[in-house]
């Protein structure tokens, strides 16, 4: 009897935007692997189950992927049901799609279950819409940090008109300043870094272009933060900041 691997995005850090189908995976895990962006609070929907942090953050001590590949698999073949519980979209920056590839072709069933990946909630929490007729016509995620050292094509992203989110790109200000300044991005161009988007402690700093790194550094922004470039990361929709119910 082999079990199941489901593999959830937990959302970006507000418990309450858990989709039901992740509350239902919770709920019947015998195994919660957790990593270190998800906020625990989730688990208070998986009380029966173990839980195993398998966290794997830039720079700290981190849990190899092959080892968390063969955790899985070891406890899917034991019948177990395995909850992969990642921060916000499994398939944003998240390696969910790796995963799921590697446990189908090891003869693990698998599920995904979609989170809301950061960007979105950061954006909506300060008020901004990321995309605005009119004003952004769509919008692109991108990563800042990569494993192989290949580029991104700047240019383009300086100059294709849509809003950008970043991810992972706190150590990296630096650089993602002086190419889109070089790929010909307005030096004026809003900026919004958001800090811990969606939890308690949640921080924004508005900026620009030009004077993103000087404002970060005065701020003291740290990770886990989004930075909105374009138009819209100008906006503050009081319609659209956080409430609780
Ligand atoms: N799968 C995740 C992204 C993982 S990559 C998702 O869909 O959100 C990790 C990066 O996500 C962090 O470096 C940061 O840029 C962003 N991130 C994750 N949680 C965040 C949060 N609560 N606030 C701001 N940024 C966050």
């Amino acid at each position: 009897m082999h079990g199941k691997v489901w593999l959830v995005g937990a959302g970006p850090g507000d418990p309450e935007l858990l989709t039901l189908k992740a509350v239902k995976a919770l709920k019947q895990a015998d195994i919660v692997m957790i990593d270190d962006l998800v906020n625990p609070a989730v688990l208070e929907h998986s009380p029966q189950a173990r839980v195993i942090p398998v966290g794997k953050r830039g720079g700290c001590r981190s849990t190899p992927q092959e080892f968390i590949h063969r955790l899985m698999l070891r406890y899917a073949r034991q019948g177990k049901c395995v909850v992969r519980l990642k921060g916000g979209d499994p398939c944003i920056f998240g390696r969910g799609s790796e995963e799921a590839d590697w446990l189908s072709a090891h003869g693990i069933s698998v599920e995904m279950v979609n989170g809301i990946t950061a960007g979105l909630a950061g954006a909506t929490n300060c008020g901004i819409p990321l995309t605005l007729r009119g004003v952004a016509r769509g919008v692109t995620l991108v990563t800042a940090h990569t494993q192989d050292d290949s580029s991104l094509n700047w240019q383009a992203l300086a100059q294709g008109g849509t809003t950008l989110v970043v991810y992972m790109g706190v150590a990296k200000l630096p650089e993602i300043r002086e190419s889109l300044l070089a790929g010909g991005m307005r030096d004026d161009m809003p900026v919004a870094m958001i800090e811990n988007a969606s939890l308690p402690q949640q921080r924004e700093c508005r900026s620009t272009l030009a004077a993103m790194q000087q404002d970060a550094a005065d701020f003291q922004l740290k990770s886990p933060a989004i930075l909105v470039i374009g138009e819209v990361a100008a906006e503050q929709a009081q319609a659209l900041l956080a409430k609780s119910a």
